[in-house]
């Protein structure tokens, strides 16, 4: 169920535990290879894989391109709203639903800078609405939602999320190659000294001059119709539960 397809009369007829998905993505440099609209084609792709098996059970917002992507903004062709903006707008977008009465929210994130931001605005959320007890208020990043995908594919070198890496690389491949430059000559960028077991502060030039990071050259379409097939089962596996939800346990 699209909302951008809905007329207000539709929408105000549907069941308030019906889960309202709100995809959240970016426009930001993906490195020398790939477009910058790269977050935002890949979580579309999966949103559009997931609104099958979940047809009229889940009400899909329209995709927000905007995101949190200050850390590039020094690679050119980078569109981003701050941090505190990016944290009410979805505070904002989120609430609209919860006017309406609608009770289960899942922010559905494509983009790595928009993982706190997300929990933040959920947080704050269920703070304004701290004597509810019927929320759901989730956010998730879909290249987490569900099985490591190495487990299906064991030719993928990565074992995790790079930026314009080996996996989204090999996503952009499957479904847009005509937008994909010439990976094979680009090299492969460490992720860096990550300074654990604290969190480092970082804008990307921080770890990478050329943009990515991780093993572009190893990317290939295949390899990207297995991640895009791993990623919306388990995106798929998660609204289920929001669907089933009983209002009290997420575990049983
Ligand atoms: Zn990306």
């Amino acid at each position: 169920m699209q909302l951008l397809e809905m007329k207000w009369t539709e929408v105000a007829k549907l069941s308030r535990d019906m889960p309202v998905v709100i995809p959240i993505a970016a426009l930001e440099q993906h490195g020398p290879h790939m477009p910058v609209f790269t977050d935002s084609l890949l979580l579309g792709e999966v949103v559009r894989r997931v609104s099958e098996p979940l047809q009229g059970r889940v009400l899909f917002a329209p995709l927000l391109w905007l995101g949190n992507s200050h850390h590039h903004l020094d690679f050119p062709g980078t569109v981003s709203a701050s941090p505190r903006v990016y944290l009410n707008m979805l505070i904002d977008l989120a609430e609209s639903f919860l006017f309406n009465g609608f009770r289960r929210l899942v922010l559905l994130n494509g983009h790595g800078g928009n993982i706190v931001p997300a929990q933040q605005a959920l947080f704050e959320l269920r703070q304004r609405y701290r004597s509810r007890g019927d929320l759901l208020l989730l956010s998730a990043t879909y290249w987490t939602a569900g099985d490591n995908p190495n487990e299906a594919d064991s030719s993928l070198r990565q074992t995790q999320m790079g930026h314009a890496c080996e996996w989204e690389t090999s996503m952009m491949l499957r479904i847009q190659p005509q937008l994909v430059g010439d990976y094979a000559a680009t090299e492969d960028v460490e992720w860096g000294r990550a300074f654990a077991p604290a969190n480092r502060a970082w804008v990307t030039p921080d770890r990478s001059t050329l943009g990515h990071i991780g093993y572009p050259q190893k990317a290939s379409a295949d390899k990207g119709e297995t991640l895009f097939r791993v990623f919306a089962a388990g995106v798929v596996a998660l609204l289920e539960r929001a669907i089933a939800w009983d209002g009290q346990e997420w575990d049983a």
